[in-house]
């Protein structure tokens, strides 16, 4: 397939009680609450919702407020995997994943407050670029393995990996967002989530699934770093989990065979033979060849040097995003008692 066909392969849209602040700023002044923010301007969607980049009044600082409209997510059954995504959020601290400040709601919508994170989506830069070069993509893959790692040690399956939920820092760091469809599991779980291209193939089994399926996305997302598109790929959702389930993968002659041995070694069909969900966890993805010479504490302090560091005039620059209407979100239903309930801890 021709990487040009997926050149503009954009997979989005598949995905006021008293505040309760969940932490404080970095520098441990007080989270501002909701009336402190100045709304500004929407930089990216999402099913329910909208990513909208907000200023504190006082300090100036620049922060991402995710809105949700409350009668969207009942609609779309989406309540408990809303709820997890902020216990998840609150819970996590680390410095490849999204820092969250706190979560609220009104009459209509639920927040939650992030730091803002300028770079944009990795998704743009393998757009511009069409792929990324070994070392780069070896770069992503390292900051990324390091979250996984995290995750999975707290029992967390994030189970949206892709090039859309990565975010580069003013540095060209990683940060992961979107944590809709992350989940604490301890043995499996059976919903049905994720991203096409990117779902394991016991996922669209429906057999059960756990920690194993990012593995699964690593692979494809290592591949489609490296290739430019994902090794999965069809006009239509099933022709794509035909594809999965045929397990049958076309590789470029460019591809370094040290990373394609990795690919290989993720895109196991038998989970139980999936490099990271065998005895030794995310040490043997760790430990394989193509991860050679990597100092594990090293990517954790960010001390790797990001290969691309995004272009930025301030820091509230907003042209490493799309541009999205900011027109009426506002004019979503207020809910019923009902609804109210189900978010009131939120
Ligand atoms: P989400 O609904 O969480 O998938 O977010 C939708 C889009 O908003 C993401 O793909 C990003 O482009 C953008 N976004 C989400 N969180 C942030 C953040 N903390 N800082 C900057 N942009 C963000």
């Amino acid at each position: 397939m021709a990487s040009a066909k997926v050149a503009n392969l954009k997979r989005h849209g598949s995905s006021m009680k008293k505040d309760s602040p969940l932490g404080e700023n970095e520098d441990d002044k007080p989270a501002p609450t909701l009336e402190d923010l100045d709304l500004l301007k929407t930089i990216g969607t999402g099913t329910f919702g909208r990513v909208i980049q907000v200023r504190q009044k006082g300090t100036k600082q620049y922060l991402a407020l995710k809105v949700m409209a409350m009668a969207e997510i009942i609609r779309l059954k989406q309540a408990d995997h809303i709820k997890s995504e902020k216990e998840i959020l609150s819970q996590s601290h680390h410095p490849f994943i999204v820092n969250m400040l706190w979560a609220c709601h009104d009459e209509k919508f639920l927040y939650m407050l992030m730091e803002y994170v300028p770079g944009g989506e990795l998704f743009s830069y393998l757009r511009t670029h069409g792929f990324f070069k070994n070392s780069d993509a070896n770069f992503y893959a390292c900051e990324i393995v390091s979250a996984l790692d995290y995750l999975h040690s707290q029992q967390i399956v994030y189970r949206d990996l892709k090039p859309e939920n990565l975010l580069l820092d003013t540095e060209g760091h990683m940060k992961i967002t979107d944590f809709g469809f992350a989940k604490k599991v301890i043995d499996r779980t059976w919903t049905l989530c994720g991203t096409p291209e990117y779902l394991a193939p016991e996922i669209i089994q429906s057999k059960g699934h756990n920690k194993a399926v990012d593995w699964w996305s690593l692979g494809v997302l290592i591949y489609e770093m490296l290739v430019g598109f994902p090794p999965f790929y069809d006009e239509n959702p099933f022709g794509i989990y035909q594809k999965i389930l045929a397990g049958k993968i076309e590789w470029s002659k460019a591809l370094d065979p040290v990373a394609k041995d990795l690919i290989k070694k993720l895109l196991v069909h038998d989970r139980t033979r999936r490099l990271g969900n065998m005895k030794f966890g995310a040490e043997d993805v760790k430990r394989h060849r193509w991860f050679k010479g990597i100092n594990w504490d090293d990517v954790f302090n960010r001390k790797l040097k990001p290969p691309i560091v995004p272009k930025l005039a301030y820091s509230g620059d907003t042209t490493n995003f799309d541009d999205y209407s900011d027109d009426n979100w506002q004019d979503a239903a207020a809910v019923d008692q009902e609804t109210k309930d189900i978010f009131a801890d939120f």
